[in-house]
């Protein structure tokens, strides 16, 4: 054992020491049904003017605008019907005065035509041979409207979509739209997980814990799901002992299959920091630092073993989930070889006084309400001890207190991280400790 001094970094500073170790994985190319939840990793832009014609926007009769002026249900306008355009028809006739043709939403517009009214707003028409019928238009609100112009949502040439944004039901469109059947995105980054701890068991030993002598390793497929949500691929590498054989072994595994990063949790606090670190000296690591200032989760340590990035997670089911979200987030997008890092953040008001941590940023669990008056009130979710998971489960968000806040008073505006299902596009407000 060797003694290792604590260097209590920094938030914002942790998290670029690690980003700046971390570059992203290479790339595969999928087709377009496996695409959601991926990161572009190309450039896409458009061959094609989309929409490719002016089309309209309604079923309705496409005519000149200044033929209809005046047009009301006391003041019918009669026009001859010269046309029918079915979507997926062209038009076979230009449109002259007191002339329309009827169409149909998304065909293109005859030539001379500037307005389409909505069938709502006419009378007649005949629906089976509506050519050489008369049509009478019961209002003029439509002239000049309801045309979208050629190429008004992309033009040929224009970028559609650039690298590093994460894929979602609308961008798969888009691609589809300008005619791929696939793009290149980043591979899956594989990340290992090995849990710590003499006193840890699997769930084929739970009698061990109901005899009361064991506990369950929850933090394992705690951080598969968590890692599974974050568009990664997990590799559980199972529970090594509080000794430097098993950690050995279990680390030499890690190499073996060429992760991408590797989580560990616990055996990271004082008194057995050396625990872990000591296996990885053994190895060919690189520590950078030890021990960051936000609670829970503190005794993080970050390095590289053969390169690869190692999170030492403090062992706490609550502090795990705590440093994902805050820490290894925005690692994991940086390895994804996603632009935007941070997670959003919202405001809320909280419901009762949050005491802050000293020097620390505190990271409580609430539960949001709606107010009335529209906007989220924080409630505590119970008791909020690292090892209470199920103040976890209970919470819509984690609650900012920032360092050298001694309390957030009832009823005062707080900075709050979302806990979402799915991962949230929005390029996030930086994080700020
Ligand atoms: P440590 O960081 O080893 O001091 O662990 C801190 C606390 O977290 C202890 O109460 C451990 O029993 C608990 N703990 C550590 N690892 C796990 C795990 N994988 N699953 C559940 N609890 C754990
Ligand atoms: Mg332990």
């Amino acid at each position: 054992m060797r003694d290792r001094e604590a260097d209590w970094l920094p938030i914002p500073e942790a998290i670029e020491r690690i980003l700046g170790v971390i570059e992203p994985v290479g790339t595969e190319e999928l087709p377009l049904s496996e695409l959601v939840g991926r990161i572009l990793a190309e450039e896409v832009t458009s061959p094609i003017d989309h929409p490719p014609w002016d089309n309209s926007a309604m079923d309705g009769y496409a005519l000149r605008g200044r033929d209809i002026q005046g047009a009301g249900p006391d003041f019918p306008i009669e026009l001859e019907v010269i046309d029918d355009i079915p979507a997926g028809a062209f038009p076979s006739l230009p449109i002259g005065e007191g002339e329309a043709a009827r169409i149909m939403t998304g065909a293109p517009v005859p030539v001379g035509a500037d307005s389409v009214v909505r069938v709502e707003h006419t009378r007649g028409g005949a629906t089976r041979d509506v050519v050489g019928s008369r049509v009478e238009i019961l209002a003029y609100s439509d002239s000049y409207r309801n045309i979208r112009l050629k190429g008004e949502d992309l033009e040929k040439g224009d970028l559609v979509l650039e690298g590093g944004r994460p894929l979602r039901p609308g961008e798969v469109g888009l691609l589809a739209m300008v005619g791929r059947r696939g793009a290149i995105v980043r591979r899956r980054p594989r990340i290992a997980i090995l849990s710590t701890g003499d006193e840890l068991v699997g769930p084929d030993r739970f009698e061990e814990v109901i005899a009361g002598r064991k506990i369950i390793d929850s933090n394992s497929p705690m951080l598969v799901a968590a890692l599974l949500e974050a568009g990664c691929e997990p590799i559980p590498l199972g529970i090594a002992a509080d000794d430097e054989e098993s950690l050995l072994e279990h680390l030499q595994r890690a190499l073996e299959l060429e992760v991408d990063a590797l989580i560990t949790t616990a055996g990271a606090s004082v008194g057995e920091f050396d625990l872990v670190q000591d296996a990885l000296d053994e190895l060919d690591y690189t520590p950078d630092f030890w021990r960051v200032k936000m609670r829970p989760g503190s005794p993080f340590a970050f390095g590289t073993l053969s390169g690869i990035p190692v999170f030492g997670v403090a062992g706490n089911p609550v502090s795990v989930l705590v440093t994902f979200e805050v820490i290894l987030r925005p690692a994991l997008r940086k390895l994804q070889g996603r632009s935007s890092l941070y997670s959003p953040t919202i405001h809320v008001r909280t419901g009762e006084e949050i005491p802050g941590a000293r020097g620390l940023t505190r990271f409580v669990r609430v539960r949001l309400e709606r107010a009335p008056a529209g906007h989220w009130v924080a409630s505590l979710t119970g008791p909020q001890g690292s090892g209470i998971l199920t103040s976890m489960s209970a919470a819509d968000a984690l609650l900012v207190v920032p360092e050298g806040v001694p309390a957030i008073g009832e009823g005062e505006l707080a900075e709050a991280i979302p806990l979402l299902v799915g991962d949230p596009a929005v390029t996030a407000l930086d994080f700020k400790a």
